[in-house]
């Protein structure tokens, strides 16, 4: 079960608005106070995400730590996300999906041919995403500074037994995730292309990414 919790947050006071076509990748700063919204504007897409320290390249987001230390395996409102080395990258503080998952991974070329057709290789994934992103905004890093990722919006239910499944997303139009940065850190987005999966009901749609400043 979650909440869910609404922003108070008006979007004509953010210092920063942009919309993620589907498909493409985003990187920015946001710094230490600001708060980061992230519109699922269509409903039922994927953001696939990566938080990184801003000042310390090899430190950066890692499900795992933050699921052992909120004992809980889907995020929401009050999960802190936690860092390689144990620093607390952002908390959430609003959330009107109500679930996202850092279970699943990022879609790639690879996993494409293993999960849906040996034809589905030439397919835009989001681990060329971001290569892209980087490429664009940090050209000296590369594949190693691809790690596990959160998928805001996206649905990957565990079993009672302990299987992972992805289903129909739980998000709709308009719903939002928003973060409080507790650092300053970089954020790597793709905006998931991903056509062979129900989690977005097979059709892409963009995102809108907001930035406040809250301090
Ligand atoms: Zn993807």
């Amino acid at each position: 079960m979650s909440t869910l919790t609404e922003s108070s947050l008006d979007p004509a006071n953010a210092i920063y608005d942009f919309t993620i076509l589907a498909g493409d990748p985003w990187m920015h700063e946001i710094k230490r106070g600001q708060t980061f919204r992230i519109v699922d504007v269509e409903g039922n897409q994927a953001a696939d995400t990566l938080f990184y320290n801003a000042h310390d390249q090899a430190d950066r987001y890692s499900g795992q730590d933050t699921i052992r230390e909120q004992g809980a395996l889907y995020l929401t409102t009050g999960t802190k996300l936690i860092s390689t080395r144990g620093n607390t990258l952002l908390t959430i503080t609003a959330d009107t999906c109500g679930r996202h998952d850092t279970l699943g991974g990022a879609c790639a070329c690879e996993s494409n041919m293993v999960r849906y057709k040996i034809e589905k290789r030439s397919m835009h994934a989001c681990r060329d995403s971001f290569l892209r992103g980087l490429q664009i905004a940090r050209p000296t890093w590369d594949k190693r500074d691809i790690t596990h990722n959160i998928n805001f919006f996206m649905n990957v239910p565990v079993t009672p037994e302990g299987g992972l499944t992805f289903e129909d997303g739980v998000s709709g139009s308009g719903r939002y995730v928003e973060l409080r940065a507790e650092m300053d850190v970089l954020c790597l987005i793709s905006n998931c292309p991903q056509l062979n999966n129900p989690c977005n009901a097979y059709n892409p749609t963009p995102v809108r990414v907001l930035i406040w400043d809250t301090v």
